[in-house]
């Protein structure tokens, strides 16, 4: 087996994309002038279009798409500096013309994990195909079961469960749920969900606030806090950094790590961003790694 290489002030970072496994010698010194300059991981908005109108969404709604030849140029750039991943989002990754070719390019030229996240309902048996072999993870977002499914994101729930049977042809996937006052309710039903469908994982995605919504309430992420202390469901849990992530026996992945050494992402209008909610960034003019390097200065 060949492992990818990051240097961190952790230790030694061993990863390796075809089975997700992750390896940290922690007791090698890594000396400063050696740390990988890439974060380990970078989400990266391919563009603000979708056809679903979540409330709770954050993507922008103004008209976006990245060139898929700077993205790739920008991943040879981050792979070469011991970035681990990239994850595809928007809007909606599918709807991007070139998605497929663009994921093809990459896991060619690069030994990092290709990743998307989906809606699912642009899936069909073709773009599956295409994927197949050049996608290392994907996520399917489910934000609740049945009508509760189908009044938030206003499609048949079997159509989700359809897209799921799909993606499982793909690759490993995880089911992201977002966490509000409707789904918090639902998760025994969507860990059942997950489980069905042979997803690998459930992420937890509490509600952050946007322009439009306050984002979860307390007493909603103390009803989370209680489900994930309690549940017995067999699918492997994660929950994004929320700050309610301290109050579970969540794993710190790399000990000690900063955030902006962890996971950068990268708008529809190519802005470098400490996460996708932050309202601030660095315009990426050409190199992506002197974006990076700007962004940790300013920040
Ligand atoms: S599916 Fe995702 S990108 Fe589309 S509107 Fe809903 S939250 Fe936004």
């Amino acid at each position: 087996m060949e492992y990818k290489v990051r240097l961190s002030d952790a230790g030694v970072h061993l990863f390796d994309r075809d089975s997700g496994l992750n390896v940290l010698l922690d007791e090698v010194e890594v000396l400063p002038g050696q740390v990988s300059p890439a974060p380990r991981y970078v989400s990266i908005a391919l563009s603000n279009a979708c056809e679903l109108q979540c409330s709770y969404c954050y993507a922008p709604k103004h008209a976006a798409m990245l060139d898929i030849d700077r993205v790739v140029a920008w991943a040879v750039e981050l792979d070469e500096a011991g970035c681990l991943g990239v994850g595809f989002g928007g809007g909606e990754p599918t709807a991007h013309p070139r998605f497929a070719q663009l994921c093809g390019r990459i896991a060619a030229s690069t030994s990092m994990a290709v990743t998307f996240t989906t809606h699912g309902h642009r899936l069909t048996p073709r773009l599956a195909d295409a994927l197949r072999g050049s996608v290392h993870f994907a996520r399917l977002s489910v934000d609740g079961v049945a009508a509760t499914y189908e009044r938030l994101r206003n499609r048949p729930f079997t159509a989700v469960r359809a897209a799921a049977a799909l993606l499982a042809s793909v690759a490993p996937f995880g089911i992201n749920v977002v966490v509000n006052g409707d789904t918090v309710g639902e998760l025994d039903d969507l860990a059942a969900f997950a489980t069905d469908v042979g997803a690998c994982e459930l992420l937890l995605l509490p509600e952050q606030p946007t322009a439009a919504t306050p984002g979860i309430s307390d007493a909603d992420a103390q009803h989370l806090v209680r489900w994930i202390r309690g549940t017995a469901t067999p699918v492997r849990l994660a929950i994004a950094q929320s700050g309610l992530e301290g109050s579970v026996p969540a794993v710190e992945a790399i000990p000690g790590e900063r955030p902006l050494d962890a996971h950068l992402h990268v708008d529809a209008t190519a802005i470098l961003r400490p996460h996708a909610y932050a309202t601030t960034g660095m315009p990426i003019e050409g190199s992506i790694l002197e974006a990076v390097h700007a962004l940790k200065g300013a920040v």
